[in-house]
């Protein structure tokens, strides 16, 4: 089983069931048992500004899923839940995110594993913080409290 770190984000519509649909979906995805979770947080939007305020969280998982299958999976998700792809980092439905996949580095034309973003988002080190305290960055082995703290 790895231990995976999924972020969830969502602006668009009942942002609140969105979030809670797309955590009792993952929740009951083969082979993946839901562990933590962080709170719920209003975020400003992130690139694409002139779009409503987001509702973001991670979750803890461990899962036997590949992170490929995972991806398709999530990917499906986001589907059912309505999610459109017209603006780059635009208004959402759902958004679900890799964070990080156990200790592992992916990088291919689908995947890009620990998430590019993390660094850039203190929201998500917040989030990854708060369930985690220790937990570090399998790449750098930093720990992401200590890149929080240091901006
Ligand atoms: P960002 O990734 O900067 O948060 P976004 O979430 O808005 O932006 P999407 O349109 O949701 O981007 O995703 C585009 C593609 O990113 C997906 O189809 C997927 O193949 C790819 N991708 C690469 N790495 C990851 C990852 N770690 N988690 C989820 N998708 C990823
Ligand atoms: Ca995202
Ligand atoms: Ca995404």
């Amino acid at each position: 089983m790895a231990t995976v770190y999924i972020g969830l984000g969502s602006n668009l519509g009942d942002r609140e069931h969105f979030i809670s649909e797309a955590k009792k979906r993952i929740r009951d995805l083969p082979e993946t048992v839901m562990l933590s979770e962080s709170k719920i947080e209003e975020t400003k939007p992130v690139g694409y500004t002139a779009q409503p305020d987001f509702l973001n969280m991670v979750i803890k998982i461990e899962t036997d899923l590949s992170p490929h299958h995972l991806l398709d999976m999530l990917l499906a998700i986001e589907e059912e839940l309505g999610r459109t792809r017209d603006i780059p980092l635009g208004p959402r439905t759902i958004d679900c995110d890799i964070l990080l996949y156990g200790e592992m580095e992916i990088r291919d034309n689908r995947l890009t594993v620990p998430h590019g973003e993390i660094r850039n988002r203190p929201f998500v080190l917040r989030q990854l913080v708060e369930v985690d305290a220790d937990l570090r960055d399998p790449v750098t082995n930093e720990y992401y409290r200590e890149v929080l703290e240091n901006g």
